[in-house]
């Protein structure tokens, strides 16, 4: 089996070592991902530019670093190694959860893979206010490889862990009912205003939704789809087309 691993916090993140030494004893592991952090960068492609990639040396494994997002290095890595089984994303140092999905270059990764036919996997983890530490997280992300890798009915899945060792793994739904974006102003050193967009948890979370998962202490595993229609409005419309 051949994995591809990338991530969107650049290819020297703790987190990517972690994800990439988790999925070796699954197969043939590949490392390419951005050469700095490109969180928040979505599902952006570089198209005003070339990319580039440089080999870069991560532990044994072979790795590269783009000089785009995180589509492009899975785009790149496709492109230059033939028959990818997999594709996974991360770890992200955050959590991906509910909106933030849609922001997320982490889970944009894993949804490139799908675009190519490819399976795709995120994986993010709570960031704390110490150094990122992933090995408590060892054993459980290997359950969480096992399970989604050897099933194969999953194309695309977006994965986060509990801050606490995980009790168990739950299967849930994107959470969409609240946006969490806010824009935080202040004033830099010479006095002028600037703002910060950010994403902060809302409270409660809907039971059975990725946010809640996680703040009961589960692995949450959230199966995407690429098809954003709205098939209760599409089925309401009724005609085919309107007369002109
Ligand atoms: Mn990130």
């Amino acid at each position: 089996m051949r994995i591809l691993v990338t991530n969107d916090d650049g290819i020297y993140s703790p987190g990517i070592a972690a994800l990439a030494k988790a999925a070796e004893r699954f197969g043939e592991v590949r490392i390419v991902a951005p050469d700095v952090e490109m969180s928040s960068a979505g599902h952006s492609i570089t198209s005003s530019r070339p990319l580039r990639y440089k080999r870069t040396p991560i532990g044994d494994f072979k790795a590269y670093r783009v000089n785009g997002t995180p589509a492009d290095c899975v785009a790149l890595g496709a492109h230059n190694w033939e028959k990818i089984d997999i594709v996974l994303s991360g770890i992200n140092i955050g959590t991906n959860l509910g909106n933030a999905i849609w922001h997320s270059g982490t889970v944009a990764g894993a949804r490139q893979a799908v675009l190519f036919g490819l399976r795709g996997i995120a994986f993010s983890a709570p960031a704390t206010q110490q150094e990122p530490e992933f090995e408590y997280l060892r054993p459980a992300l290997e359950e969480a490889l096992d399970l989604l890798i050897r099933s194969g009915d999953f194309e695309l899945v977006n994965v986060n862990f509990p801050k606490e060792l995980p009790r168990g793994i739950r299967w849930t739904r994107q959470s969409v009912r609240h946006y969490d974006g806010e824009v935080v102003p202040g004033t830099d050193p010479m006095g002028r205003p600037h703002f910060w967009f950010v994403v902060k948890p809302l409270e409660p979370a809907e039971e059975d939704t990725d946010r809640w998962a996680v703040e009961q202490g589960y692995i949450s595993m959230t199966p995407l789809r690429l098809d954003l229609t709205n098939e209760r409005q599409f089925a309401g419309t009724g005609v085919a087309a309107h007369q002109l």
